[in-house]
C-alpha cells in the first residue's frame, strides 16, 4: 500500500494518508498500483464510478471553451441544470417521477460548491422568508440529535456532534436540538420562534436512521401549522442514493427547501438549494452570492449526471440493486456473532456492529485486503457504492468483509 506520513496538512487530518492515483468504475489504485474496492463511494460522492464517458465528455468539453465567468454572467449549461432542477418535484407521486410528467415545485436553484455551502443559502433564505412574510416568524432553527450538516460555522450550529462544535462556539444563535425521530417532541417544541427544521432523510453520519413515517407526518402537520419551512439535506441521500430522485420521494416528505450536493457533477465540486416561489419571491438581490457556484464545468458535469439518473429505467435497476444488497448483508449479519442488524435504506446502507470501538482497525484491515468502507456514527461500518457498481463487485466486496470478520 502507498502510504504517506506527516504530510503538509493541518492536525485537523489523519497524520497517514493512503495515496491514490486513478479509477475505473467502482475500483481506484494507489500509486504503488494496488486496487481497492471502493464501497465508499468517495463518501457517497462518486455514484457513476470513475472514468464515466458521459461525464467525462461533458466536462472535458466545456473545459475547453470555457471555465468561469463568476456570478456576474451566466452561461447555457448553468441555464440547462437549472432548468432540470427547477422542473423536478419532490412530491411523492403514485408513479415513479419522470421527466415527462414534471410538476414545478422549485422556481429557482442557488448553486454552491459544496454541501456545507448548500444548507448555509438553505439557512439564510429561511431566515429571509420568515422576516419577510406578511406575519413574520422569529429565527429559530431546529436541528436534530446526530444529525450532520457541514463543517462551517452556520451549518455546523445546526450539526449536533459535541467535538465538531464546541471548539468553535459561540456558534450561530437560536439553533434547538431534538432527538431524531422523536414525533411527539416536534409537536410539543415547534411554535412561530421558528423559521424553519432541517432534516436529513436518512442521518448519513449519524448512525442511518431513517426518519419513521409518525415523524414525517408529525413534521409536515407542525410545520404547516406555524409556517415553519422545512428543510430537507439531501446532500447524502438525493439524487438516486435512496433509488429515488431524492430521498424525500421515498420516505414521503414534502420538504420546502431541498439541498444536494455530493454526486451532482459526479466528483467536481457542485452543490444546489432548491427553492420554491414562495420564498424566492422574498429574496432580493444582493442577499446571498458566490464566486464560483454553478461554474460552467460543474454544470456541464451536473447536466450528465441528472441526464444518466433520469434515462428510463436507471433508478429501477438502482432499486433492484439495492435489494440484493440489502439481502447480502441481512446475511452476512445473520451469520457474524459481530453485527447486530443491517442499516440505513437503498444504496446507502450500513451493518451495525456489537463493538463499535472494533471500527477503525476493521476499516484498516479491510484497506489492506482492498476494500475501502466507511464509519457512520460511532458503530456503524458504512457503505455508499457506485449506483452503477456491478453485482459482483458488490459481492466481492462483501466476500471481503465477511473473511474480516471473521478474523475478529
Ligand atoms: N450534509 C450531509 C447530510 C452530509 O452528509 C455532508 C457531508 O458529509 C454535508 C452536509 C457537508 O457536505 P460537504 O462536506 O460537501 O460540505
Amino acid at each position: 500500500m502507498s502510504m504517506i506520513t506527516n504530510p503538509p496538512f493541518p492536525n485537523n487530518y489523519s497524520k497517514e494518508f493512503l495515496v491514490l492515483d486513478h479509477g475505473k468504475g467502482s475500483y481506484v489504485y494507489d500509486t504503488e498500483g494496488k486496487r481497492y474496492l471502493d464501497l465508499g463511494g468517495g463518501i457517497a460522492v462518486t455514484s457513476f464510478g470513475h472514468g464515466n464517458e458521459a461525464i467525462l465528455k461533458a466536462a472535458v468539453k466545456q473545459m475547453k471553451r470555457l471555465v468561469h465567468v463568476s456570478n456576474l454572467y451566466t452561461t447555457q449549461p448553468t441555464l440547462d441544470l437549472a432548468q432540470r432542477l427547477t422542473t423536478a418535484s419532490p412530491l411523492p407521486e403514485d408513479q415513479p417521477w419522470s421527466p415527462k410528467m414534471p410538476r414545478s415545485y422549485f422556481s429557482a436553484v442557488h448553486f454552491g460548491n459544496s454541501g456545507t455551502e448548500a444548507n448555509e443559502a438553505a439557512l439564510k433564505y429561511a431566515r429571509v422568508y420568515a422576516q419577510r412574510k406578511t406575519k413574520s416568524n422569529g429565527p429559530k432553527i431546529l436541528a436534530f440529535k446526530n444529525g450532520f450538516h457541514g463543517r462551517t460555522l452556520g451549518a455546523l450550529a445546526v450539526t449536533y456532534t459535541p467535538k465538531y462544535r464546541e471548539p468553535y462556539e459561540p456558534l450561530m444563535g437560536g439553533v434547538e436540538f431534538l432527538d431524531f425521530n422523536d414525533a411527539a417532541g416536534v409537536r410539543k417544541s415547534l411554535s412561530r420562534d421558528f423559521c424553519a427544521v432541517i432534516v436529513e432523510p436518512v442521518q448519513g453520519e449519524g448512525g442511518l436512521t431513517p426518519m419513521s413515517s409518525d415523524f414525517v407526518r408529525a413534521l409536515e402537520e407542525t410545520c404547516k401549522k406555524h409556517d415553519v419551512l422545512i428543510i430537507a439535506d439531501e446532500v447524502q441521500t438525493g439524487l438516486g442514493r435512496l433509488g429515488t430522485l431524492f430521498a424525500s420521494q421515498m420516505i414521503g416528505l414534502t420538504p420546502d427547501i431541498i439541498t444536494l450536493a455530493k454526486p451532482l457533477a459526479g466528483g467536481l465540486p457542485l452543490s444546489a438549494t432548491l427553492l420554491p416561489e414562495k420564498i424566492n419571491s422574498l429574496v432580493h438581490t444582493g442577499d446571498h452570492g458566490t464566486t464560483f457556484g454553478g461554474g460552467p464545468v460543474t454544470t456541464s458535469a451536473g447536466i450528465a449526471v441528472w441526464d444518466i439518473l433520469n434515462k428510463p429505467g436507471f433508478l429501477t435497476k438502482v432499486q433492484k440493486k439495492a435489494i440484493t444488497f440489502k439481502v447480502a448483508l441481512e446475511d452476512l449479519v445473520e451469520n457474524s456473532p459481530h453485527l447486530v442488524s443491517v442499516k440505513g435504506l437503498g444504496m446507502l446502507r450500513g451493518v451495525e456492529m456489537k463493538e463499535g470501538e472494533r471500527i477503525p482497525a476493521l476499516l484498516q484491515r479491510a484497506r489492506e485486503e482492498g476494500l475501502l468502507l466507511l464509519r457512520s456514527g460511532t458503530n456503524v461500518l458504512r457503505m455508499a457504492p457506485a449506483l452503477t457498481i456491478k453485482k459482483e463487485e458488490l459481492y466481492d466486496g462483501i466476500r471481503i468483509l465477511r473473511r474480516i470478520l471473521e478474523e475478529l
